[in-house]
């Protein structure tokens, strides 16, 4: 990935990804006014952190970007596979129960927030779309990928086999332990025997970016490439539930279409 600093702030972009009309940026914890182990850009308003201070770490992250607030669409996070598409009229909406965003519009920036689940990113050079999904181990047994591949083909005619996917930075196989049911409701998703976990000392460790990078192959997504970047090992960087015990902020991935 490259690193990216602008007006305090840091973020990265997959050193492959396609090139204009998409945009994306993977936007580290680093540079934003939050404090305590909410520091410092957090953009989660339901972490327990002061209103102020959320929307402040949004307005620093737009003025970055150079993006207007009244473009950006962001959906209310559940752990589910709801999928909504988003045009210019949703620009500064929240969307409910929603875990994937699509859009076609350029100028319509889709914003979503992590800490330890993954940020998928998907662009159709084709048709010209894209979308960003929200994918944990309950999104990667529920679907929440494939759901995002259908709504982009029902919607755009997007095809995968013509897709470039991206897999940010997530918690890896060396810190995520799950139950052996996650382990085999995963596997269940995919053709044959593809491994998505190790069994270490009797506990399980998934391999989330893993398990979606073979999710998205499977479904034919001709080209996938993951961040390779822990978020439990690397905490200066990026939010990690996990590692930080629940106490903690949420990073955003943006995508867009110029
Ligand atoms: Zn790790």
């Amino acid at each position: 990935m490259q690193r990216v600093q602008a007006e305090g702030l840091t973020w990265y972009t997959f050193s492959d990804a396609p090139s204009a009309p998409f945009r994306h940026a993977l936007v580290t914890r680093l540079g934003g006014v939050s404090r305590g182990p909410l520091a410092a850009l957090n953009l989660g308003s339901s972490v327990g952190d002061d209103p102020v201070a959320v929307a402040e770490n949004h307005r620093l992250l737009f003025a970055a970007l150079d993006l207007p607030r009244e473009r950006v669409v962001s959906p209310h996070q559940v752990h589910g596979r709801r999928v909504a598409r988003v045009g210019r009229e949703d620009g500064g909406a929240i969307i409910p129960d929603t875990d994937a965003l699509i859009t076609n519009t350029p100028g319509t920036a889709l914003l979503l927030r992590f800490a330890d689940c993954a940020p998928v990113l998907l662009y159709d050079p084709v048709h010209r779309a894209a979308g960003l999904a929200h994918a944990g181990w309950r999104g990667a047994a529920g679907g929440v990928v494939a759901a995002t591949l259908n709504a982009m083909y029902e919607v755009f005619g997007s095809r995968p086999g013509d897709m470039w996917a991206g897999i940010g930075p997530a918690i890896g196989p060396d810190h995520y332990i799950v139950g052996s049911e996650v382990v085999a409701a995963i596997a269940a998703t995919l053709p044959g025997d593809i491994g998505v976990a190790v069994l270490r000392e009797g506990q399980w460790y998934l391999d989330l970016p893993g398990a979606l990078a073979a999710q998205l192959t499977a479904l034919g997504v001709s080209r996938v490439t993951r961040a390779g970047v822990c978020t439990a090992c690397h905490t200066e960087e990026w939010y990690s539930h996990r590692q930080e015990r629940g106490r903690t902020g949420r990073f955003g991935a943006l995508v867009m279409l110029d």
